[in-house]
């Protein structure tokens, strides 16, 4: 099971967990696509990964919930190296508030980027999977596609959203080759993360410490935080897996924080 040479757009790779997956993907030979809002960002992302790996990377600037730039982001892939064989939409933010403060512009911002997000970035490269007759498409979930947090109604909604994409996107593109999983991890430490401490222990009226070790820990087995290498192992089994016999799955990596 490796990816050599396998053409990998990864969203949202500039930083954090993406960019740790798009790491692993070049250290067994991939050639990535640095996907994210900023170019001198993911080109500098870019330029430090090919130093490094095996593989080589390039950088896209993309908005992945612009159809345009989405749309110009997989032309730019295709004309440079060809075809697409791995979609991981992992682009996403975090905003939290209480249900009944959640300003509408905000709840549509987050639904945008994670769902539309998913879409337009699955749309625009199922033509050039089904030509190829392949394709493993990922979607960063979350605990939060199974389970609920107060403050995160937007969220919720959001990755549960993507559980029911990926389904229909395996059963469309079963006939074309193409397979879809979801990756739902628990809490890893990025700047998405740190930036919700103290934005929780304010909302919450508790100490950071509290919102560490009780709301993101608590439910887990061992109160560790999952790493961004954990997530990238599994988005390393559902890119690298040998036939689509695994499709329209989620796997939760967390800890134990969810059981299913
Ligand atoms: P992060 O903030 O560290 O990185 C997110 C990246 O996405 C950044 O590089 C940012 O520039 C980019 N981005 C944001 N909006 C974008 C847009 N509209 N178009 C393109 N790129 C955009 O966040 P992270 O923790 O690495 O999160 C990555 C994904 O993992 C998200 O979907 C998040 O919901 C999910 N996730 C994170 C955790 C966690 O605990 N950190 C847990 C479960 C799921």
């Amino acid at each position: 099971m490796n990816l050599k040479d396998k053409v990998c757009l990864i969203t949202g790779s500039a930083s954090g967990i993406g960019h740790g997956i798009a790491k692993r993907y070049i250290a067994d030979g991939a050639l990535v696509v640095i996907a994210d809002l900023k170019l001198d960002a993911a080109q500098k992302a870019a330029d430090e990964l090919t130093a490094k790996g095996l593989g080589k990377a390039i950088a896209v600037e993309m908005n992945v919930s612009d159809e345009e730039q989405v749309n110009a982001g997989i032309k730019k892939v295709v004309d440079t190296w060809g075809r697409i064989d791995v979609l991981v939409s992992n682009a996403g933010i975090q905003i939290v508030h209480k249900l009944e403060d959640f300003p509408f512009s905000e709840w549509k911002k987050l639904l945008s980027i994670h769902l539309d997000g998913a879409f337009l970035t699955t749309k625009a490269c199922l033509p050039h999977m089904y030509q190829a007759g392949s394709g493993a498409i990922i979607f960063m979930g979350s605990v939060h596609s199974k389970e609920a947090s107060p403050l995160k109604s937007a969220y919720v909604t959001a990755k549960h959203g993507l559980l029911g994409l990926a389904r229909v996107i395996s059963k469309e593109g079963a006939a074309h080759g193409v397979r879809a999983n979801v990756i739902c991890p628990g809490f890893v430490k990025t700047p998405l993360v740190e930036k919700q401490i103290p934005e929780q222990a304010k909302d919450l009226g508790i100490s950071e410490e509290e919102v560490v070790n009780k709301v993101m820990l608590g439910e887990t087995v061992d109160q560790e935080f999952t790493t961004i290498e954990d997530v990238a192992e599994v988005a390393h089994l559902f890119a690298a897996f040998p036939t689509n016999a695994l499709t329209g799955q989620s796997l939760v990596v967390s800890h134990g924080w969810y059981m299913n």
